[in-house]
């Protein structure tokens, strides 16, 4: 489907070329960017250098790959439709309303799940890493 393609992966890897919509706070919830910032290549080799993984500080999009991306099934992506059905997330928005992510114009995950997605949205980090999201 091509308007499948034109959509943006609020998860996308943190490869060169993708963007930054948020920063994983130390309680392990997304503190969103907006606009989105470039994923640059020497900020991808900074982090590698410092051995600290980017998928556990950063949230990244990308296009979405649709049919290419593990995730997919049945014409859609079954990690947002997971994401939206796991009753131990909070789905709570913050008292000002939707997140300001920058994307939703044209989130994938907006597209599928509506509001329902961005309730759920800040929890989900692509690799979350216990250690760093203790809460002090
Ligand atoms: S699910 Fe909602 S909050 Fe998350 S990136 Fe998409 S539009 Fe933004």
């Amino acid at each position: 489907m091509a308007l499948a393609k034109q959509l943006t992966c609020p998860n996308a890897p943190p490869e060169p070329g993708a963007a930054i919509i948020g920063v994983v706070q130390a309680g392990g919830q997304i503190a969103y960017i907006s606009p989105s910032i470039p994923l640059t290549r020497d900020l991808v080799m900074s982090f590698q250098e410092k051995h600290i993984e980017l998928e556990n500080r950063l949230r990244v999009a990308g296009p979405c790959s649709a049919a290419d991306c593990v995730q997919w099934g049945q014409g859609r992506c079954s990690l947002v439709d997971k994401v939206v059905a796991d009753a131990a997330l909070p789905h709570t928005l913050p008292s000002n309303g939707l997140p300001r992510c920058g994307i939703r114009q044209t989130c994938r995950w907006f597209f599928q799940n509506d509001v329902r997605a961005c309730h759920a949205c800040p929890e989900v980090v692509r690799k979350p890493a216990q250690l760093y999201m203790e809460k002090s």
